[in-house]
């Protein structure tokens, strides 16, 4: 992948940092340049409706494979983000207002993909008074209008943990409430400054209490010098808060300015994971170096969907 980076560093906090060389990524990491006729259809869809995707913005190794299959994550309420974590690609800054006209261009631009499942997520909006959480629930109901069919994920900043905030997008009833731990407690003030570890907890927890029936789901990026023993006390802090779906993926490096790699997870450590996630609970998991939040998640969904039919089903027969 490679982006103009440096243009988009345009925050003091990241454009300060000291590079960091970027590492040659090993084999199990090269992914296809893109090229196909419905990777430029998606393209410009995205571009005609005037949106942003965290495909994009994110540098996302996976864009060729994704928008083939017109798999787009649109990212709402601009391209600027408030906080400048240290392993984000999107660009720090003070962000425009919001576009009153976006929850529509989204609805139609899922429509006009005819996506059955579709992935939203955000910018961090700290300068929002309810951190963009009212703006959510316009995308999802606007969404729902447009594109009944289609099963809507969304993947959430912490809001700054702004009162009521959880609780109106939770009662828009999207089908996934997703929101990404990222990495370890210990690794926080290095990789997520802005962020702590309980909120973004307690968060996933919350949403859980709303509604049982909502599925919470989450992710973290290896690769940063978490401990294996790390990984496995978070997996138990998402199980106790009732978290649904795990993703694991390793962290790429974007720019010099951001945070450096500290090693390749291989595949059969992702797959090692996997097998430990599942053994605590978890009715998904997908761990593998190019995973991603939103990678493949719209036949992740109908697994997600149909695990819980399996295990419902069993607890009744038990009875
Ligand atoms: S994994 Fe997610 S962010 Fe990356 S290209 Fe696919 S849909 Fe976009």
């Amino acid at each position: 992948m490679t982006m103009t980076e440096s243009a988009k560093v345009r925050h003091p906090e990241k454009r300060n940092r000291p590079d960091n060389p970027i590492q040659r990524k090993p084999s199990w990491i090269r992914v296809k340049a893109p090229t196909s006729q419905v990777y430029r259809e998606t393209r410009d869809i995205v571009k005609a409706n005037g949106l942003h995707t965290v495909c994009e913005e994110a540098a996302c190794p996976n864009i060729g494979e994704c928008w083939a299959k017109k798999h787009a994550t649109f990212m709402i309420m601009g391209d600027t983000c408030t906080r400048a974590c240290a392993f984000c690609n999107v660009a720090t800054g003070t962000p425009a207002p919001l576009d009153a006209m976006e929850p529509e261009n989204v609805a139609v631009a899922v429509a006009t993909l005819g996506l059955e499942h579709v992935v939203i997520t955000s910018v961090d909006r700290d300068d929002l008074p309810d951190g963009g959480a009212e703006h959510f629930v316009r995308v999802i109901q606007a969404t729902r209008h447009h594109a009944p069919n289609t099963t809507i994920e969304i993947l959430t900043p912490d809001f700054k943990g702004k009162q009521g905030a959880v609780e109106s997008v939770t009662d828009a009833r999207p089908d996934v409430f997703n929101h990404n731990l990222e990495t370890v407690p210990r690794l926080y003030p290095g990789i997520r400054p802005g962020a702590r570890y309980f909120t973004s907890l307690e968060l996933l927890h919350r949403v859980k209490r709303i509604d049982p029936t909502l599925f919470a789901k989450s992710g973290l990026m290896v690769g940063l010098g978490e401990a294996r023993e790390e990984v496995h006390q978070v997996m138990d802090d998402l199980r106790a808060a009732d978290v649904d779906f795990l993703t694991i993926g390793q962290y790429l490096q974007p720019t010099p300015k951001h945070a450096a790699i500290n090693r390749f997870v291989t595949p059969d450590e992702f797959d090692s994971y996997a097998a430990v996630a599942r053994g605590k609970g978890f009715l998904m998991v997908s761990a593998s170096p190019l995973t991603r939040s939103s990678y493949f998640a719209g036949d992740d969904f109908k697994q997600l969907r149909a695990a819980r039919d399996a295990r419902n089903d069993g607890a009744n027969g038990a009875e």
